[in-house]
């Protein structure tokens, strides 16, 4: 329970590893807001699953790449709960295509949805976290954003995006206490690593040291421990869980 009575906001906790770090957070007992956008038969099933086995979690419908929708978020964080401990920028889509075919809605939409939301959330949770003098945020972002990845040069851009705004932005909100860090996942089991072939599948395997992909959950207690009182000395990191991919 190392969160306890901390209050936490996460983009994207409808399902993949946004759900594991909503899980993982209401487990440590924090107070949890989530975002869906499509997902919304699964948002609520999920919301009520856990209000019934005792944890605090509320999901908010939004698509983070707007700012009216994120400032609607933060207004019911700032009028229900009042406070923000934790900020989770999770939310994340891939489009990929090799650079001479990418579209510009291609592109446009992938950093949006993966980057912008990320500067929208910080903003808004710095009008709470500044005046309390504490706050952790955690952006989600990927080892593609440091390796690269043919065909993914706007998910890659927008990833290595996520890096350089952690290091700014931590370096921005240190006085104020404000912690903020990335955590650089390789592959992941989740719906947006589904569409890989068995062979495509086997490949990667075979080019992970530690010869499997991920669990959400892995990754969740990542986020968990940048949230935690253990990671009161570390800020501006990116934090590669990537079972010694990019070694
Ligand atoms: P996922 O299973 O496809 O889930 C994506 C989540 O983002 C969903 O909850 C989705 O909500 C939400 N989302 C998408 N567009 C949104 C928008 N415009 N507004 C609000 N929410 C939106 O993905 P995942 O694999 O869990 O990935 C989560 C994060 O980890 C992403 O940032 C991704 O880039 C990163 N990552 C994933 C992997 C991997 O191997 N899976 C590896 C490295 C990094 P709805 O379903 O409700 O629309």
């Amino acid at each position: 329970m190392r969160l306890q009575g901390q209050v936490a906001f996460v983009t994207g906790g409808s399902r993949g590893i946004g759900e594991a770090i909503v899980r993982r957070l209401a487990s440590e007992g924090a107070f949890v807001y989530a975002t869906y956008h499509r997902s919304t038969q699964q948002a609520q099933a999920l919301q009520e699953e856990l209000n019934r086995e005792g944890y605090r979690v509320v999901f908010l419908s939004a698509d983070v790449a707007q700012e009216t929708d994120v400032e609607r978020c933060f207004a019911t964080i700032q009028k229900e709960a009042q406070r923000l401990d934790i900020l989770v920028n999770n939310a994340g889509i891939t489009a990929d295509r090799l650079i001479a075919r990418m579209t510009l809605e291609d592109w446009d939409r992938v950093l949006a949805t993966n980057l912008r939301s990320a500067f929208l959330c910080i903003r808004a949770a710095t009008r709470l976290m500044i005046p309390q003098r504490y706050g952790r945020i955690i952006n989600i972002g990927s080892v593609v954003g440091i390796m690269g990845n043919a065909g993914q040069a706007n998910y890659a851009a927008s990833k290595a995006g996520l890096i350089g705004l952690t290091r700014a932005v931590a370096k921005e909100l240190a006085s104020r206490n404000i912690l903020v860090n990335c955590v650089a996942p390789g592959y992941v089991e989740t719906a947006m690593t589904a569409q890989l072939s068995e062979q495509q599948r086997k490949a990667l395997q075979g080019a992970i040291p530690l010869g499997r992909v991920a669990t959400p959950e892995e990754i969740a207690a990542v986020v968990a421990f940048l949230a935690s009182p253990d990671a009161s000395y570390i800020t501006g990191q990116t934090i590669i869980a990537d079972g010694g991919l990019s070694l």
